[in-house]
């Protein structure tokens, strides 16, 4: 079913990967926007006056509390990478990737083995405080994140995790990347509905340059811009990849 895509994989040596929740899913972590994803369970939660509040920025100033919890949850769910992780980390020490750019928050690409990972929408392994922007790491407030504590500074901010809330702009590693993409000769977009602006813009925009693959349980509006799109499970693809040795 998908030799193209493996033929295509195969003769690839600067693979530009692009990956949304879709591709985190089977570690057990909720997508955002799907039937059962978070947004459609925290429209269950009371304290939130509307389920993207969670990730706004003027909204977690006021309340930083659903943020916190949803964050403890993250922090507690030990997930595991999943196989399609693990093909993108294959795929580098084959030296077969020029970079993953994921919207994820998981930081499982690097749990699966990937080095080259830029995170577009940040992690929770950097963090500053909002008032006196002082850095932090995730070992500086992890503990009192699972104590179900606030993280306060020493200063009295708030600790806020280095991810990208709405109304705040994307890192400046995206936007150097942008303004210097590296060398690609495919694009692997996998569990993303190319929804999400600017970093989906700018896969696409890749993507329209040299063939591109598009792994993706749902169509997109983009699915004409794509050379080979599969609505398949991702498990599925990287199984059926990773059965092949890959050494070209
Ligand atoms: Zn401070």
């Amino acid at each position: 079913m998908f030799d193209k895509a493996l033929t295509l994989i195969k003769k690839s040596k600067n693979i530009l990967v692009f990956t949304g929740a879709g591709i985190s899913t089977g570690s057990g972590i909720l997508d955002f926007r799907s039937e059962n994803g978070l947004y459609s369970l925290l429209s269950k939660n009371t304290d939130l006056p509307y389920p993207e509040a969670i990730f706004d920025i003027q909204y977690f100033k006021k309340n930083p509390k659903p943020f916190f919890s949803l964050a403890k949850n993250m922090l507690e769910q030990h997930a595991k990478p999943t196989n399609c992780h693990k093909l993108l980390a294959e795929l580098e020490k084959n030296n077969q990737i020029s970079l993953v750019l994921t919207q994820n928050i998981d930081m499982l690409h690097q749990a699966a083995g990937s080095k080259k990972v830029l995170e577009c929408h940040g992690s929770f392994m950097s963090a500053h405080c909002l008032d006196c922007h002082s850095a932090y790491n995730l070992n500086d407030y992890k503990q009192r994140v699972l104590n179900d504590l606030i993280p306060y500074c020493n200063c009295g901010g708030i600790i806020k995790p280095d991810i990208t809330f709405f109304g705040e702009s994307l890192p400046s590693a995206f936007y150097d990347l942008v303004n210097n993409p590296p060398e690609t000769d495919l694009v692997l977009i996998l569990g993303s509905s190319l929804n999400v602006q600017p970093a989906a813009g700018f896969a696409l925009e890749m993507a329209m340059k040299v063939p591109s693959i598009l792994v993706n349980l749902a169509a997109t509006p983009y699915d004409n811009a794509i050379s080979l799109v599969y609505h398949e499970d991702l498990e599925v693809f990287a199984e059926y990849i990773l059965r092949d040795n890959l050494i070209t």
